[in-house]
């Protein structure tokens, strides 16, 4: 277990169980350089609790470098809570997560992730003042992920065809749901043709009919011609069963861990085909959900995640500047702000503006 733990630099990991509540919850916290860790609590089954352990571990590794790069005074942790086969009550087992998070005093702040609900953050909030994302906090971020998504297919289309409108420009979204539909909405809304996958037949309905979107078969998607293939659905959807069926330019989406494996980032630049690394593109809910609980306006929360297309500009220059894959160098950028010596000067002022909203 410590190799792992020192592999993925993580600094803290706690684990509990409440045989009353049935909660065998483990929280992981990777890096609080920037702030408190911020990740949401995954409520799902596992194989194996080594299975939950690595989950917990590399999601909490994804957070901080997201939150790095999408410059908000956050550290990056994740928790999961392994869900019993018959569960018996919810409530009582969401109370006892909160006051397992309340025993870390905030360095871990909960969110909502895979199985959890937003009732259940508000179970938590009656234990805990550090949990986001609950009615009184911001909302539903996922609107937010979209506009940063956007922002982020725009670059591509800027690094590929030296314009940034999108009137014209070919997308494929893969899953059309809280992300993927205003996604769709935005594009249309700038002109671009789309074309949609999802196994939910109404959403692909009310798209075709309201968005003029061609609708393909799941299993379709791939090989779809396009500028930009958009992953808003599953992860792993880039793997060795995939990458050779992929007709695009650019992937582009929300997903989280679109890549099944660190090595097909460069099987794609292999292939030439642009990848917007997933935890840079889709960081629009975490600038949303850590901004609004600090009371930040809604014009700057939008600025900031404006700013995801920047940050994907730099790195795709930088990539090609370096003859790397684009996920290789998301990763060292990262890196360099979470290990550096010193905090480069964006962090500082990030660090500055927490300090002042929390005075
Ligand atoms: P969602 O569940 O609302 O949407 C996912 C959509 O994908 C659904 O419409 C679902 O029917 C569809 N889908 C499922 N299986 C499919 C398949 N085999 N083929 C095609 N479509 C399929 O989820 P969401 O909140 O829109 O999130 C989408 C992705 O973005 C997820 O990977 C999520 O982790 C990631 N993400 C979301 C946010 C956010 O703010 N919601 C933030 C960061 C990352």
């Amino acid at each position: 277990m410590f190799d792992t733990l020192e592999q993925a630099r993580l600094s803290e990991l706690h684990v509990t169980s409440d045989p009353e509540t049935q909660l065998r919850a483990i929280i992981a916290i990777h890096n609080t350089r920037l702030g408190p860790a911020l990740g949401g609590c995954r409520f799902i089954e596992y194989n194996s609790e080594t299975d939950a352990l690595n989950d917990v571990i590399r999601l909490a590794k994804g957070m901080s470098y997201k939150a790095a790069l999408a410059g908000v005074p956050q550290g990056g942790g994740k928790a999961v809570i392994l869900k019993p086969k018959q569960l018996n009550n919810r409530t009582q087992l969401f109370s006892s997560f909160g006051r397992f998070v309340n025993t870390l005093g905030g360095r871990y702040i909960t969110a909502v992730d895979s199985g959890s609900h937003l009732n259940d953050m508000e179970v938590i909030a009656q234990q805990t003042n550090h949990v986001a994302g609950t009615r009184n906090d911001g909302g539903d971020p996922s609107p937010a992920t979209a506009l940063g998504v956007l922002e982020g297919i725009r670059s591509c289309v800027k690094s590929l065809y030296g314009r940034d409108r999108l009137k014209g420009v070919q997308i494929a979204i893969q899953g059309i749901g809280n992300v993927g539909y205003p996604l769709a909405e935005m594009l249309h809304a700038e002109g671009a043709q789309l074309t949609v996958t999802d196994i939910d037949q109404a959403r692909l309905k009310q798209a075709n009919h309201q968005l003029g979107a061609t609708v393909v078969e799941p299993s379709e998607i791939y090989r779809v011609e396009c500028d930009i293939f958009a992953p808003c659905g599953l992860g792993a959807v880039i793997n060795d069963q995939t990458l050779p069926l992929l007709n695009c330019k650019a992937i582009a989406g929300s997903a989280n861990n679109q890549l099944a494996s660190d090595h097909h980032g460069a099987l794609l630049q292999k292939r030439g085909i642009l990848y917007a690394p997933d935890f840079i593109i889709n960081a629009g809910g975490l600038i949303h959900v850590s901004l609004a609980r600090r009371d930040v306006d809604a014009s700057t929360i939008r600025e900031k995640t404006l700013r995801i297309g920047h940050t994907i500009d730099t790195l795709l220059e930088r990539a090609q500047a370096e003859g790397k894959a684009t996920s290789d160098v998301a990763n060292t950028m990262a890196e360099e702000i979470l290990f550096a010596p010193s905090l480069p000067d964006r962090q500082n002022r990030d660090r500055d503006d927490k300090k002042e909203s929390a005075a």
